[in-house]
C-alpha cells in the first residue's frame, strides 16, 4: 500500500530533532512521498533543504502563511520568487479570519500576490482558509487556471461544493478521526474520492489513536483508514486513489 503525506511541517526544526527516525517510520508505513510545506521564508528555505537531502521522497512548497504576512518585505518577494523556482507548489497561503494574527487587508493583498506568483510559474497552490471561505472563494474564482488544494478543509458541504466547482482538491487531516468531527465526516462522504488528498499537518492534529502526542507522516495511515471507512471502500483503494491524486496535483 502506497501513501503520500501531502502536508507536513518537518521543516519545524525544534519538533523533529529525530528526523531520520521519523522518515524511517514513514517509509515503513508505506509512504512514497512527503510534501513539506513552508509558512514563511525561513521554513520555506528549510523545506527546500530537506527536499535536496531526500530527493524524490521529500518535496517542498514555499509560501507565506496568512499569520505571517505582516512581516513580509519587498526583498522577501525577490527571495520567494527564487525559492519558488525549486518548489512543487506555492503555499501555504490564504486567509485566516479566525485568529487574524495579520490584518485582513494585508492577508488579502499577500494572498493575491502569491496567487500571481503561482500563476506566473505555473505552480499549484496550497491554501489555508479559516472563517473566510466566502471571501477566499471569491478571490480564487479570479484565478481559474490555478490548481488548488484546500489544506485541512474546515468548511461545510456548501463551501465544499463551491471549492469543487473551482476544480479544487480538498485535503483531510487527522481531525477526521476525532469523535466530535461529524461535520467533516459528512464533507468527506460528499466529496468524490478523486478530489481528496490526505495529510497529517504534523506536528499538529495527531489522529486517534495517538491524539495528544506529536504527529508525524507515518500517521497519515490512520487518516486513510478513516476516510476508507467513511467511503465504505478498502483502505488499499483509498490509498491508491489519493496517492494518484497527490501525484497528479503536485506533479511528483
Ligand atoms: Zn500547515
Amino acid at each position: 500500500m502506497e501513501l503520500v503525506d501531502t502536508h507536513a511541517h518537518l521543516n519545524f526544526k525544534e519538533s523533529y530533532r529525530d528526523l531520520p527516525e521519523v522518515l524511517e517510520r514513514a517509509q515503513k508505513a508505506g509512504l512514497s512521498a512527503i510534501v513539506v510545506v513552508g509558512i514563511d521564508l525561513k521554513t520555506s528555505r528549510r523545506a527546500l533543504e530537506l527536499a535536496r537531502s531526500w530527493p524524490g521522497f521529500i518535496h517542498a512548497t514555499v509560501g507565506v502563511h496568512p499569520h505571517e504576512v505582516r512581516k513580509l518585505t519587498p526583498e522577501d518577494y525577490r527571495e520567494l520568487q527564487d525559492l519558488a523556482a525549486q518548489a512543487v507548489a506555492i503555499g501555504e497561503i490564504g486567509l485566516d479570519f479566525a485568529k487574524e494574527y495579520s490584518p485582513r487587508d494585508l492577508q488579502r493583498e499577500h494572498l493575491e500576490r502569491q496567487l500571481e506568483l503561482a500563476r506566473s510559474l505555473g505552480l499549484p497552490v496550497v491554501l489555508h482558509v479559516r472563517e473566510a471561505y466566502g471571501e477566499a472563494l471569491e478571490i480564487l474564482a479570479r484565478y481559474p487556471s490555478l490548481s488548488m488544494v484546500f489544506h485541512c478543509f474546515a468548511g461545510g458541504i456548501a463551501e465544499a461544493r463551491q471549492a469543487l466547482d473551482l476544480g479544487a482538491y480538498l485535503s483531510v487531516t487527522g481531525i477526521v478521526t476525532f469523535p466530535k468531527a461529524e461535520n467533516l465526516r459528512e464533507v468527506v462522504r460528499f466529496v468524490p474520492l478523486d478530489r481528496l488528498l490526505l495529510e497529517t499537518d504534523c506536528p499538529f492534529l495527531t489522529p486517534v489513536p495517538f491524539r495528544g502526542k506529536r504527529n508525524e507522516p507515518a500517521y497519515v495511515r490512520y487518516v486513510c483508514e478513516k476516510v476508507a471507512e467513511i467511503k465504505g471502500i478498502p483502505i488499499e483503494e483509498c490509498a491508491w486513489q489519493t496517492t494518484q491524486n497527490a501525484r497528479r496535483f503536485f506533479g511528483i
